[in-house]
């Protein structure tokens, strides 16, 4: 595994290279070959125009003709008999040539026997510099020569290579330019940006939820994988807070469960030790024991039922049976059933409706449970006054409310009621049973009903708890 900062750098310098050669090699070869094609032409005619000097020539010996000739034109002439022997060089003297190794196997001379003429290029090892031949064949009898050879230095072309030379240069140290620039380029866009999401998904990945990445580089994935990223680094945090919270809550919940049932639980097993040690023959309490360890029971029972209840809420298990129905009769039942259990107190129970004709929209069951808690809340921190469920009409709604005189609500405790197991230590102290669970279930099925609880409340006052209910039926 290699970083991509490096492929990169390797592909672009690839690039680069092939972009430097190409022109290279291709203007190089393509500029000295034509080069080399207008010397071997200007050689061919040179060749032509010796054939017709020589022929007019009156020189005497093939040498001085050479000479001659090569002073004119500034080419080297060579002149060849047919066996081979150079007869004339211009640029030897005449004691030399006897010393010049026969000439029928050069290249040139091998193409001009065969096709009556031919060129090469090579390094001339008398004249020390690369040269270009060009030789033609002629009829010896005529001439007294076989080949003529004009030959031109490369010096000129060379030169012409120089010159392209300096603007290779050009072209390469441009390329690098646009390498580097392309480099900078890559890297401030795509692999700078990349090691940072690299190292931000490092750091998440080890918990740090608070981690963001703050790159904008103007490219579009890359600057929507960041945002995206981002995105998903906040819906996990607030998903890790989420899981937190609800733990949190959970392990509070199964806290005050157990601590709930401990009660009633350990105080019936204190009174039954106390029977079977000796107390169950003692009749003055023997059955007060008992009466208060079923008394414990019912608070048991009481406790489990509204545990069931309110856990099948929260796990969305309960369902809701909607209705259109007159809540009028569960309102008078309640009330009866109230002022049955306040037949031993000095409080006034009525029931309030402008008509017996109630209907609404909504779980009657549950809503029968709602009022009947809210009564027995009404009568349990009541001692004298009133109780009473006064029911209005209000747009598309009936509002329901639970009026007690009772001892009123702190706004401290205010915040709280709703909350599970809440109960104030008044609450507590009075004995008088209750869960602590009874609103909290009340407020999810009233939300449930898609309306809301509301609570007016005055220390020592009394308090006023209310709903509204629809009297819409949207199955009609
Ligand atoms: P509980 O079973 O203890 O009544 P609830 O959830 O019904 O539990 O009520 C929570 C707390 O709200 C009670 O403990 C009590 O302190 C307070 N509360 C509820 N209704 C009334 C009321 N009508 N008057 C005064 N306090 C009330």
């Amino acid at each position: 595994m290699r970083r991509i900062q490096y492929r990169l750098l390797t592909i672009i310098i690839f690039i680069g290279v092939i972009g430097m050669i190409t022109p290279i090699i291709y203007t190089k070869s393509l500029a000295l070959n034509q080069a080399k094609d207008t010397i071997v032409e200007k050689l061919r005619s040179h060749s032509k125009i010796f054939i017709l000097y020589s022929n007019s020539s009156e020189k005497d010996t093939f040498q001085k003709m050479t000479e001659e000739y090569s002073i004119a034109s500034k080419l080297r002439v060579t002149l060849i008999a047919t066996d081979g022997t150079v007869i004339g060089e211009s640029s030897l003297p005449i004691h030399q040539l006897s010393q010049m190794d026969n000439h029928l196997s050069r290249p040139e001379i091998i193409d001009a026997k065969d096709e009556e003429e031919g060129y090469a290029s090579r390094y001339s090892n008398t004249l020390k510099t690369e040269f270009i031949y060009f030789a033609k064949q002629v009829d010896q009898n005529q001439f007294g020569f076989k080949y003529i050879r004009v030959a031109q230095s490369l010096k000129s072309v060379e030169n012409l290579a120089s010159k392209y030379r300096e603007f290779y240069y050009l072209i390469i140290a441009f390329i690098i330019f646009v390498i580097i620039m392309a480099w900078f380029l890559l890297k401030s866009w795509l692999t700078d940006p990349i090691l940072e999401l690299t190292k931000a998904a490092s750091d998440i990945s080890q918990g740090d939820l608070k981690r963001r990445v703050a790159i904008r580089t103007g490219v579009i994935e890359i600057d929507e994988l960041a945002d995206n990223m981002n995105k998903m680094t906040i819906a996990l945090e607030r998903g890790y807070t989420g899981i937190k919270r609800m733990e949190k809550v959970r392990s509070e919940f199964l806290g005050n469960v157990t601590h709930e049932l401990k009660t009633p639980i350990s105080s019936i097993s204190g009174y039954i030790e106390t029977l079977l040690e000796g107390a169950l023959n003692d009749e003055s309490v023997n059955v007060g024991f008992l009466e208060r360890s079923l008394e414990n029971a019912h608070r048991l029972e009481e406790l489990v039922t509204d545990l069931v209840e309110i856990s099948r809420i929260e796990t969305g298990e309960l369902k809701m049976n909607f209705e259109y129905f007159n809540v009028f009769d569960i309102l008078k039942n309640l009330t009866k059933d109230a002022k049955q259990r306040n037949s031993n107190k000095k409080i006034k129970i009525d029931l309030d409706t402008p008509d017996k004709r109630l209907f609404i929209y909504g779980d009657k069951n549950r809503l029968d449970q709602v009022i009947a808690n809210l009564l027995s809340n009404a009568l349990r921190y009541t001692d004298e006054g009133y109780i009473k469920v006064k029911v209005s009409r209000r747009d598309n709604e009936i509002v329901f409310s639970i009026i007690d005189t009772g001892i009123g609500i702190t706004p401290k405790a205010l915040k709280r009621i709703f909350e599970r197991f809440y109960r104030t230590d008044k609450a507590r102290d009075r004995q008088k049973g209750g869960t602590g669970l009874g609103l909290s279930i009340a407020k999810h099925i009233i939300e449930a009903h898609g309306s809301k609880i509301f609570v007016d409340t005055v220390e020592g006052k009394g308090s006023t708890f209310s709903f509204g209910v629809t009297t819409i039926n949207p199955e009609q």
